[in-house]
């Protein structure tokens, strides 16, 4: 008989193998999706949808075509980079060469974790820039929204980066020492110290973040200042403040937003609102966010999030101690996992190498759930609409939509299924429908 053994199933290269095949997947998808998108749009450029043929002037439903679809060919253009990043930092080596020079260089410590980690924040941070300065300087420059100079751009850009160094460095050495110091059970700690860390941040944010990048005065229309508070009193809600947001220093777009929580919960919103709404429609908008908070989707969306992020951390745990789950990605990790039998004082840790190729890989599977989490956001949007309609009135809440998807150059006529992926608001003709008035 001929003693042809099968061969031994290797985890590595299956890893490697379902890790490709899943990008590839993924591009496709983004790619058919996108190229939906551009056509549908494209098709329904030359005249204004019917029901909207009173409100919406063709050159605006024109202007909305051709930002989308400006964006849609953009989006693809990051994806496209974003895969070659990614395929350059595991398959084809960059983070294995980076973890290799600063062992040389730092040893197996902390200090080489953390600068393995600042690294590559650096190195994608830099690889990205030109797309950001893009995005800003010329697509939304060409479209009017851009409000910012480079120098401005430059000033966020230093200062977010402090930011983040002044926010970020502590949770990261704190979770590097509960993956080296606590045990199996690590995975445990560090998502608990995280979502503790997390709800921190938020809550101090209105008060030491974001007043760095925006400057925030108190609301001094006292008869709008009236409407919104009667409004929330009858909502049953209680806020610290009503403020004013210069957003029109950086955009033509505009929003309104709650933030914070506990004791510091504001409502705030950009002036290019206050500029393009009426008082009744400003209630109107705000009791859409007052739906939000009514019906917990704030509570929810952190539930769901900090959910997932729990079943990512232990599926972390298991992961870096398998040896395939390096080799499979393109990288060598310390001899202690390759070679059980090697004393453990020659153990040096992977908890960097573990934290960021999970980071890297896991965007690449749960991809495929967005439509999931998009469904679930536009389901809130509606919830918030209906709220708004009892509470405020919902021709009101429906001129101040149309207003704002016009002037942040929304396409009334996006592809179906494109909307159903990716949408985290319903196009407006849907909302409108849901209110009744379309
Ligand atoms: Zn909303």
């Amino acid at each position: 008989m001929n003693a042809v053994s099968a061969p031994a199933f290797n985890p590595s290269l299956a890893l490697t193998l379902v890790f490709a095949a899943t990008l590839l997947l993924g591009l496709a998808l983004k790619f058919w999706l996108a190229t939906r998108q551009v056509r549908h749009v494209a098709q329904h450029r030359a005249s204004v949808p019917a029901a909207f043929a009173h409100t919406l002037s063709l050159a605006a439903h024109q202007k909305a075509a051709d930002y989308t679809v400006t964006k849609v060919r953009f989006g693809l253009l990051e994806t496209a980079v974003g895969a070659a990043l990614l395929l350059g930092w595991t398959l084809l080596g960059g983070l294995d060469t980076l973890n290799q020079a600063l062992l040389a260089w730092l040893g197996g410590g902390m200090p080489q974790q953390l600068a393995l980690i600042a690294g590559f924040v650096l190195i994608g941070g830099l690889i990205e820039l030109p797309l950001t300065l893009y995005q800003t300087f010329v697509i939304e420059q060409r479209f009017g929204f851009n409000k910012m100079t480079l120098k401005l751009w430059l000033g966020d850009l230093v200062k977010s980066t402090l930011m983040g160094m002044v926010i970020g460095l502590p949770i990261v050495v704190l979770i590097l020492w509960l993956m080296g110091a606590a045990g199996s059970t690590w995975w445990i700690w560090a998502w608990s110290a995280l979502v503790a860390y997390s709800l921190f941040v938020m809550w101090i944010a209105p008060v030491f973040i974001m007043p760095f990048f925006n400057k925030f005065t108190p609301l001094a229309d006292e008869i709008l200042k009236t409407r919104i508070t009667t409004l929330m009193q009858r909502c049953g809600f209680s806020a610290k403040g009503l403020f004013v947001m210069d957003g029109s220093r950086r955009s033509a777009h505009a929003n309104a937003f709650f933030t914070g929580f506990g004791t510091n919960k504001r409502v705030v919103f950009f002036d290019t609102l206050l500029a393009k709404l009426s008082h009744s429609e400003m209630e109107a908008v705000l009791a859409h966010e007052l739906g939000h908070f009514k019906h917990h989707h704030i509570l929810k969306r952190l539930a769901i999030s900090f959910s997932i992020s729990l079943a990512g951390f232990a599926l972390l745990g298991w992961l870096a101690q398998q040896a395939w789950f390096y080799t499979g990605l393109g990288v060598t990790p310390s001899l202690q996992l390759l070679v059980p039998a090697l004393d453990a004082s020659q153990a040096m840790p992977n908890d960097a190498l573990a934290l960021l190729l999970f980071m890297l890989v896991v965007p690449i599977f749960s991809f495929f759930i967005t439509p999931l989490l998009s469904l679930s956001s536009r389901q809130h949007e509606f919830e918030a609409d209906a709220y708004a309609a009892q509470q405020a009135d919902a021709h009101d809440l429906s001129r101040a939509l149309l207003k704002l998807y016009e002037d942040n150059a929304s396409t009334l006529t996006p592809d179906p299924l494109y909307v159903a992926f990716y949408y985290s608001h319903p196009p407006a003709s849907q909302r409108l429908a849901r209110l009744g008035l379309a």
